[in-house]
C-alpha cells in the first residue's frame, strides 16, 4: 500500500532512503534509525488549520494527513489521545513562573501514559504488515501500553520488561493478557533479549526507535498542544527524556506543523533526564552525538535508560530547538509529584514529573524567563507506581476509631 503523504524512510546517520513499508526496522545500509519524511506541499493541498479545527474525530487519528496511515479501519478501537492541556496558575506561581503555563496531561490516555500514541501506531502498522504477534522490550509504558491496545485490536503481545518495573505496570501487561517474560536485568539486558527473540520468531517489532513508526505516533502530542492553544505555539516545552523517542517526536510534530504553514514559529524544548542516568543530557551538554552509556541509578523507572535507544534524534531534536538541559535528583522529582498533586490535581509518576522539575530547576537557576510561556508533559500517571508515590508523600496518619486520639492528632498539625 503507497501512503500518498510519505516520501520515504531516511537514515538519520547515513541519509540513505529507503522505502516506507509497515515492517521497516533500521536502514538496510549501516543500521542507522529511520525517519519516516513527508510531502508537505501534498499535506498542505489537503487539509488546512480551518478543516482540521472543524474535525468531530478527537482521537490522534484526526491528524491523518500528517501521519504515516492511509486510514485505520473499522475495528474499535481505544481513545489515545485528545488528553487535557489544563491552564496551570497556580504551580506556575509556585515555581516562580510570570508567563502562562499548561500541563499537558498525557497519563489521561488509555493505558495512562504518553506511550499509548506509539502503540496505537505500532498496532496500525503491524495490521498492515499483516503481523499477528507483536513483541518488545521497554522500562515498563510502552509495554503496558503496546499490551493494552494491541488487547484493543485482538492482537497478541510478548513482552520483555525488567524484573525492576514497577507493579502497577506489570498488573497492567497481565491484566490486558500479554504474555510477559521478566528479565532480570538492567533494560540494556531486556532490550537484549527482546531482540534476539523478535528476530527468532519473526514477530512485528515494537521496540523504541528500531520501529520509525512509533515516533509519527508521539508526535501527535505536539499536534494537539498547538491545536489546543490555537495554533500560538508556547516559548518552551518540558519533558522528560529516556530512550529520547518522546523528546524526537514532540519536536516533530513542531516540525511538521511549520513545515506545513499551520504555526509560525518552534519552540524551545526543555530536555529533562535524571541526574542519575541522564547520557543524552551529558552529550547535549557538549554538543556533540558521541554519548556514553551511563548507570541507571534513579526511582524514575521509566527514563532509568542507561544504553538510550534514539539518541541522534534526541540530540538533533534539542540542538535544533536550542534547547534548554536540565538534570533533576530523585528528590526534586518527588517534590514536583507532590507539586502537580497539590496546586493542579495532577497525578503523575517519576518520570511523568521529571519535566516539572526540570523546569522549576531551569527556572531557579536562569535558564529560562520568567515570563516566558511554557508547556510541561506530564507523560504518564502516578497509579502506576504507588510505592514511588507514597515516598514523596509520607504515610498517613493511623488512630484508633477515638475522637480524643482524633483530637490528639490534629493539635499537632
Ligand atoms: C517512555 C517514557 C518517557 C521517556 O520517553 P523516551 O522515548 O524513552 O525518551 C517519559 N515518561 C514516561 C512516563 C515514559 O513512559
Ligand atoms: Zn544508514
Amino acid at each position: 500500500m503507497k501512503i500518498r503523504q510519505i516520501t520515504g524512510a531516511r537514515c538519520t546517520l547515513c541519509g540513505h532512503v529507503t522505502e516506507a513499508t509497515p515492517d521497516i526496522t533500521v536502514c538496510p545500509e549501516c543500521g542507522g534509525i529511520l525517519d519516516i519524511e513527508y510531502d508537505y506541499d501534498y499535506i498542505r493541498s489537503k487539509l488546512t488549520k480551518y478543516e482540521l479545527m472543524d474535525r468531530t474525530e478527537s482521537t490522534m487519528w484526526r491528524y491523518m494527513e500528517f501521519l504515516p496511515v492511509e486510514g485505520i479501519g473499522r475495528t474499535p478501537r481505544l481513545r489515545v489521545g485528545n488528553s487535557p492541556l489544563y491552564s496551570a496558575g497556580r504551580l506556575a506561581e509556585a515555581i516562580g513562573l510570570t508567563g502562562p503555563m499548561w500541563i499537558k496531561d498525557d497519563g489521561q490516555n488509555p493505558t495512562a501514559s504518553l506511550k499509548d500514541r506509539a502503540s496505537a501506531m505500532a498496532v496500525v502498522k503491524a495490521e498492515e504488515a499483516g503481523k499477528h504477534i507483536i513483541a518488545c522490550s521497554s522500562t515498563g509504558n510502552a509495554a503496558s501500553s503496546l499490551a493494552g491496545n494491541a488487547a484493543a485490536a485482538g492482537m497478541r503481545t510478548f513482552i520483555f520488561v525488567p524484573s525492576r518495573a514497577p507493579k502497577g505496570k506489570v498488573a497492567q501487561l497481565q491484566m490486558f493478557g500479554a504474555k510477559v517474560i521478566l528479565v532480570d536485568g538492567s533494560y540494556e539486558d531486556t532490550f537484549r533479549l527482546s531482540a534476539e527473540a523478535i528476530d527468532h520468531f519473526g514477530w512485528y517489532n515494537r521496540n523504541a526507535a528500531i520501529n520509525p513508526y512509533l515516533m509519527e505516533g508521539k508526535k501527535t502530542v505536539s499536534l494537539e498542544i498547538a491545536e489546543q492553544l490555537h495554533f500560538k505555539v508556547p516559548d518552551y516545552v518540558a519533558v522528560s527524556v529516556g530512550d529520547g523517542c518522546t523528546i524526537a517526536g514532540v519536536w516533530k510534530g513542531f516540525k511538521d506543523l511549520y513545515a506545513a504553514g499551520f504555526i509560525s514559529r518552534l519552540p524551545r524544548l526543555i530536555s529533562v533526564q535524571a541526574s542519575g542516568c541522564c547520557p543524552i543530557n551529558a552529550a547535549a551538554y557538549i554538543h556533540t552525538m558521541d554519548w556514553k552509556p551511563q548507570e541507571e541509578n534513579t526511582l524514575a523507572d521509566s527514563i532509568a535508560v542507561g544504553v538510550p535507544r534514539n539518541p541522534v534524534k534526541a540530540l538533533k531534536a534539542i540542538e535544533e530547538s536550542e534547547g534548554v538541559i536540565v538534570n533533576v535528583s530523585d528528590e526534586e522529582i518527588l517534590a514536583a509529584m507532590r507539586l502537580l498533586g497539590r496546586t493542579q490535581g495532577i497525578f503523575a509518576e517519576p518520570a511523568g514529573a521529571t519535566g516539572t522539575a526540570g523546569l522549576k530547576k531551569a527556572l531557579e537557576e536562569g535558564l529560562i524567563e520568567k515570563s516566558a510561556s511554557v508547556v510541561s508533559i506530564v507523560t504518564g500517571n502516578g497509579l502506576k507506581d504507588v510505592a514511588n508515590a507514597i515516598k514523596a508523600t509520607g504515610e498517613p496518619v493511623l488512630l484508633p476509631p477515638d475522637m480524643g486520639k482524633l483530637l490528639e492528632a490534629l493539635s499537632k498539625h
